[in-house]
């Protein structure tokens, strides 16, 4: 028998590295751009055409390539940045594996246009799919322009993978951000389509942050700050009333690379447990600078997750670093909230949004108020007055000691909740045209709440266990998208318009799903740079933060990146839903029970939220008689 293994081409082998290193447009970018900053440019311009499948172009000032260079830089495993296994351990770049620009040669046309500062003349190469067509001297500016044009062109399987262009797009722009986040001494700017999404000067690490994400950040940051022989660390945490239910900024950076790093995250999420509700997160900004041989980057392919020799310590460091600087903000809590600092315009701060926001209204019960009404029962605080920010900000932290009591007590594990109730059926949230018919069970049901989140009922032959939370949710989901159909939801406008503050990859995310949200009753208007006033919402999301609801969408649209329009209306319908239904914890009278259940089993598919999830087990009788 004749030998069989073969060495693959090169052609294969960059292809199939490509597959590691590129998986979409936004790994392009990060990869030329963190070229172009090894190259020590200071101006680094890139410009795309349709969310980056049809043209990339990144432009920099670095240190340009010679002709020989120019050539060799697509070979795959050709750098300049590491000789010898040792430099892997003390590596100052971004790059060393020498595998991008091979890998992108291999699936896409590439436009290369280099010239060192001294010399005379430039290279121009053209390859395409590893192929090089043409290689010449021409005249360029010094530095690097690369352009990279067709991705996938001859990958039609990785093409389709691509999402929609706003999806796509909205992931460049968190690569550019977090690009940007590192390398606050460059000028950068981000340009799609003729438009320009960024323009960054070069500056400090907070005017940074402010540039990106929009001038709100100002004055919710505090720095950190820490030095010791493993780790210094240094940037900024937000202050705990504006961590945010959705889409909070964290970000971590280590010798200049951007990493994930679940572990240190836990450590900084700790550090806000007593200050912020568990369903919010703080926003952060975290820069460690350790020896080079402490880490070890080369764990990943894409380089994000890195590896700390002292991870304990640096969590210890990091902690006490925080913790301090948390403890200072609340010794004087006034330096950052004084009346002069107070400005004119309403200003985006999660947690005094707006009138309705019914997390920190501790006895609010949507049981009890009929629909939409209790926005206009309630006093709506001025935003804009005076000296109401510093009483804002205590009042808020009583309302979170009341928060987390109401959940301790209510960490009775059965609620025999059968009181009578006089609630009328009318205002109800469960509230069907037929809401009182609850033909499947019997008129009256045996049903008891367990842990304030599962409602238990036995059946014939089981027991049968019932998620509130995701029982309303399917509910509202079928009722949400009929009256969409039908175009008959409404919107509630909004006596004071909500300013909502996105970044620019939100402001894409939102601009694409204009139509379905209007479609589902709400009433936005683009405001210009990246912020959108929220007019009015859809009257059936009647306790639900506006804010709240539409950055959810944002981000289930972002991380799922559905294509269809019908999707997205789904989508939206959901993410209503899940703003509006009872949450776990919540404790039910026995009548909300009943249209609970009543309202739940009249649904074509009571069985299942719409994203698939388990609303309904039981226990069979035969296994609770094995119990015994
Ligand atoms: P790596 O960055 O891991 O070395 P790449 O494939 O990204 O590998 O790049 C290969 C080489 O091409 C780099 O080591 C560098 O010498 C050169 N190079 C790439 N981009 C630039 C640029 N914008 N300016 C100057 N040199 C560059
Ligand atoms: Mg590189």
């Amino acid at each position: 028998m004749s030998d069989i293994i073969r060495l693959l081409p090169d052609s294969v082998a960059n292809q199939i590295a490509a597959g590691e290193v590129i998986q979409r447009p936004a790994s392009v970018i990060k990869e030329l751009v963190e070229n172009a900053i090894d190259a020590g440019a200071t101006n680094i311009k890139i410009i795309l055409k349709d969310a980056g499948r049809t043209l990339i172009q990144v432009v920099d000032n670095g240190s340009g390539m010679s002709t020989t260079d120019a050539r060799l830089a697509f070979e795959r495993h050709a750098t300049s940045k590491i000789k010898d296994a040792s430099d892997l351990f003390a590596l100052q770049t971004m790059g060393f594996r020498g595998e991008a620009l091979a890998s992108i040669a291999a699936i896409a046309q590439v436009d290369l246009r280099t010239m060192r500062k001294d010399d005379s003349i430039g290279t121009r190469i053209l390859i395409s799919g590893s192929k090089v067509e043409s290689q010449q001297p021409e005249a360029c500016a010094p530095g690097t322009n690369i352009m990279i044009k067709n991705l996938f062109y001859n990958v039609p399987a990785r093409r389709k993978f691509l999402k929609k262009d706003s999806v796509e797009l909205s992931n460049i722009v968190h690569e550019f951000e977090r690009l940007a986040l590192v390398n606050t001494n460059v000028e950068f700017s981000l340009i799609h389509n003729d438009t320009t999404l960024h323009q960054l000067l070069p500056g400090t690490l907070k005017q940074r942050i402010v540039s990106l994400f929009g001038k709100s950040l100002d004055h919710q940051l505090i720095p950190i700050e820490t030095a010791t022989s493993l780790a210094k660390i240094n940037g900024f945490i937000g202050l705990p009333e504006n961590a945010r239910r959705r889409g909070a900024l964290q970000y971590f950076f280590v010798n200049g690379r951007n990493m994930r790093h679940p572990y240190f995250h836990k450590a900084v999420l700790q550090c806000y447990e007593q200050l912020i509700p568990s369903d919010q997160q703080p926003n952060y900004f975290i820069n460690f600078i350790v020896e080079p041989d402490s880490i070890d980057v080369n764990i990943h392919p894409t380089k994000h997750e890195i590896k700390f020799e002292n991870e304990q310590p640096i969590w210890q460091i990091l902690s006490a670093a925080i913790k301090e600087s948390l403890g200072k903000f609340n010794a004087v809590p006034s330096i950052d909230f004084n009346a002069e600092d107070v400005p004119d315009i309403p200003t985006f701060k999660p947690n005094a949004n707006a009138p309705h926001d019914i997390e920190l209204d501790t006895s609010y019960n949507p049981f009890k108020v009929p629909n939409g009404a209790h926005k206009a029962q309630q006093p709506i605080p001025s935003r804009v007055n005076n000296t109401s920010w510093q009483r804002e900000i205590s009042s808020t932290t009583k309302n979170w000691e009341k928060l987390y009591e109401q959940f301790e007590n209510s960490h009775n594990d059965i609620n025999y909740n059968i009181h009578s109730s006089s609630i009328n059926n009318d205002n109800n949230l469960f509230n069907n045209s037929e809401s009182t018919d609850n033909n499947i069970l019997s008129s009256s049901i045996n049903a008891i709440q367990f842990k304030c989140r599962y409602i238990i009922t036995p059946t014939r032959e089981a027991l049968t266990i019932i998620d509130q939370h995701r029982a309303h949710i399917r509910i509202l989901y079928d009722q949400y998208l009929e009256l969409a159909t039908n175009g008959e939801l409404a919107t509630q406008r909004l006596i004071f318009p909500d300013v909502l503050q996105l970044t620019a990859a939100q402001t894409i995310i939102l601009e694409s799903i204009s139509e379905q949200l209007l479609q589902l009753g709400f009433d936005i208007a683009y405001l210009g740079d990246n912020s959108w006033s929220i007019n009015g919402v859809p009257s059936v999301l009647n306790n639900a933060n506006p804010i709240d609801s539409i950055m959810r969408m944002i981000e289930l649209i972002e991380s799922s990146g559905e294509n269809i329009e019908t999707e997205v209306l789904d989508k939206i319908a959901l993410s209503m839903a899940r703003s509006a239904a009872i949450k776990p914890g919540q404790s039910l009278t026995h009548e909300e029970i009943e249209q609970l259940l009543g309202n739940l089993f009249k649904s074509s598919t009571p069985n299942y939220t719409p994203d698939g999830k388990t609303i309904i087990a039981s226990i069979p009788e035969t296994d609770i008689l094995k119990l015994f």
